[in-house]
């Protein structure tokens, strides 16, 4: 916890600046061309992914980092996934090690993680949460895949099966909230939850690719509903593995669904400070580094290390800027990393969280 906190203070006084959570898309390969995906540009050759010798640099740059969030593409369209998160582990110690996935390479993703948890230097709590936009025939058409759907599950079956013995190890379903799926999501939801299968459940909101723009189709009647039942249901899983820790996470949690409405009910900042470029940061396949997923690259590690990259005279200026400019969007990984490490954002969280518990200022 320490180290968490000497970074911390060390990215607000004299640096070096790094951040403490790292979003890293592991492959720019994904089984699937979801409609609604993130990802701008998808290859189908696997050596553009980043090498391990460059995951090795990467990691040495990254001492103090507390959470990691793998994704792509597919991350276990890795076989060396197990490796990357190997040299992670002896790298940067994190705390929480997450990886994201639509579940369909079963026997991949059951491998990978057996191997993962049997490491030696595997210390961390590992989140491996399953993507979903609907039950059955809904999810397989937004996948184009027939199956994906039961795929998916069967999978969790399997990892639930590990989880039972790796008490490091936590499944969990994560469910988009698109146009498409607006009128199916909350009983998508229930299904989920009444799978039995997932320790927690947790939801995003399609988001546009633009800072400063918001996807304005969506029904906030029904986001809010969404929130509500994936904050309670996940409430038990949270608050297991420490009870401040889980009060806290509840307490964000709902109020990032409060902010998420607001900005896009008013289209516009929010008074959040954005912790991208300082506290948080993107590594995308191909080396580039950026401060989130919304703006361009800062540079690339074939050309420069990732603390000459986030450390320079124009990423610290640019990092300021945003923060100066009031950059917004609802993307939430950037806002709970605004939550978790902004004293401000921080606080009134906690104010509304204990005073107010409406629609949030
Ligand atoms: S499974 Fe995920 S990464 Fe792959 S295309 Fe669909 S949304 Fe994109
Ligand atoms: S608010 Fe933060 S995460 Fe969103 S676009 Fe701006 S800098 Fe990126």
């Amino acid at each position: 916890m320490f180290r968490y906190l000497g970074q911390w203070i060390r990215n607000r006084t004299v640096g070096p600046v790094l951040p403490l959570e790292l979003i890293f898309f592991v492959t720019g390969r994904c089984t699937f061309r979801c409609k609604h995906c993130f990802l701008q540009e998808f290859t189908t050759d696997a050596n553009t992914d980043i090498s391990l010798d460059a995951v090795d640099r990467l990691a040495f740059d990254l001492p103090n980092l507390m959470v990691l969030m793998l994704t792509g593409g597919e991350p276990f369209l890795r076989q060396d996934l197990p490796e990357i998160v190997s040299i992670f582990s002896e790298k940067s110690r994190p705390r929480v090690i997450s990886i994201a996935t639509n579940g369909f390479l079963t026997d991949r993703i059951v491998a990978s993680v057996t191997e993962i948890l049997e490491q030696p230097r595997f210390q961390a709590q590992l989140l491996v949460t399953l993507s979903f936009e609907g039950i059955d025939e809904n999810h397989d058409a937004g996948r184009g895949t027939r199956g994906a759907f039961a795929k998916a599950l069967i999978t969790a079956k399997e990892l639930k099966t590990i989880s039972a013995n790796k008490p490091n190890l936590a499944v969990g379903a994560n469910i988009t909230l698109i146009r498409e799926n607006a009128q199916t999501v909350m009983a998508t939801a229930r299904e989920l939850a009444a799978t039995n299968l997932f320790s927690f459940l947790t939801h995003n909101l399609y988001r546009e690719r633009k800072p400063k723009t918001v996807f304005e189709q969506v029904d906030l009647e029904v986001y809010r509903d969404l929130g509500c039942f994936v904050r309670s249901y996940s409430r038990a899983f949270s608050m297991g593995a420490s009870r401040v820790l889980g009060l806290w996470h509840y307490f964000k949690e709902s109020y990032q669904g409060e902010l998420i409405s607001r900005i896009v009910r008013a289209r516009s900042y929010q008074g959040l400070p954005c912790a991208a470029g300082r506290d948080i940061g993107v590594v995308y396949h191909d080396g580039d580094v950026a401060p989130c997923e919304l703006l361009p690259p800062w540079g690339n590690l074939k050309e420069h290390s990732f603390a000459e990259i986030w450390g320079s005279q124009s990423s610290r200026s640019n990092s300021r800027k945003l923060r100066h400019d009031k950059c917004f969007c609802t993307h939430e990984c950037f806002l709970s990393c605004t939550l978790n490490t902004q004293l401000t954002p921080l606080v009134k969280c906690l104010m509304w969280n204990i005073f107010r518990r409406g629609p949030a200022k």
